[in-house]
């Protein structure tokens, strides 16, 4: 049986200040993604099909499984992501390959932040918003709740190497009602390095 674990934070809760305060990190890690952790496994525990199985693995066959794997499942790694495409010092602009693909595919990296920021902005409810790689070719997309485009039943198919949580509790302690103020601010947490680092990984 496979059991997982909830990754060590990259950083301390305070190295996003001020973009992101320090309690919204620690209560979202230690507490909202250690759950969706204990939550996955508890929900496979005693499941010989899971045995083995990568949490890359569980997200692509998500439909033949039950609700609770989907969330908590797609709860661990779109957090587990997440953590990873910040850091302190972080924003500024692509280079490499990855700028000019993101240029070739969304006209500019304006454009491309825009379109990114509109589908996590317009995100009804909970959800994400997403740049993945597709085919061989850069999506921006969102999806509802914790699921992402690695499952099976999602509208918009790829391998996230950008994910931006839009939930409230992503947000609200310092943002309030003002996401899109969250998302201008987010920007500058962005680590360009290691969303490279995915997209060479994929391509
Ligand atoms: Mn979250």
């Amino acid at each position: 049986m496979s059991t997982f674990e909830l990754p060590k934070l990259p950083y301390e809760y305070d190295a996003l200040e001020p973009f992101i305060d320090k309690m919204t990190m620690e209560i979202h890690h230690s507490k909202h993604h250690n759950a969706y952790v204990t939550n996955l496994n508890n929900a496979i525990a005693d499941k010989p099909e899971f045995t083995g199985k990568s949490i890359e693995v569980i997200m692509a066959e998500i439909s033949k499984h039950p609700a609770a794997v989907r969330n908590n499942g797609g709860g661990h790694y779109n957090h587990s992501l997440f953590w990873t495409i910040m850091k302190k010092g972080g924003g500024g602009v692509p280079t490499g390959v990855l700028a000019d693909e993101i240029n070739a595919s969304f006209g500019s990296f304006e454009e491309f932040k825009k379109l990114f920021a509109t589908s996590g902005a317009t995100r009804f409810g909970s959800g994400w918003a997403w740049l993945s790689v597709s085919g061989g070719k850069l999506v921006v997309s969102s999806t509802p709740n914790q699921d992402n485009p690695l499952m099976d039943v999602a509208e918009v198919k790829g391998t996230p190497i950008l994910g931006l949580d839009v939930w409230e509790h992503a947000y609200y302690l310092k943002y309030q009602n003002k996401r899109p103020d969250y998302i201008e601010n987010w920007w500058n947490l962005v680590n360009w390095d290691e969303v490279t680092r995915r997209f060479a990984e994929v391509r």
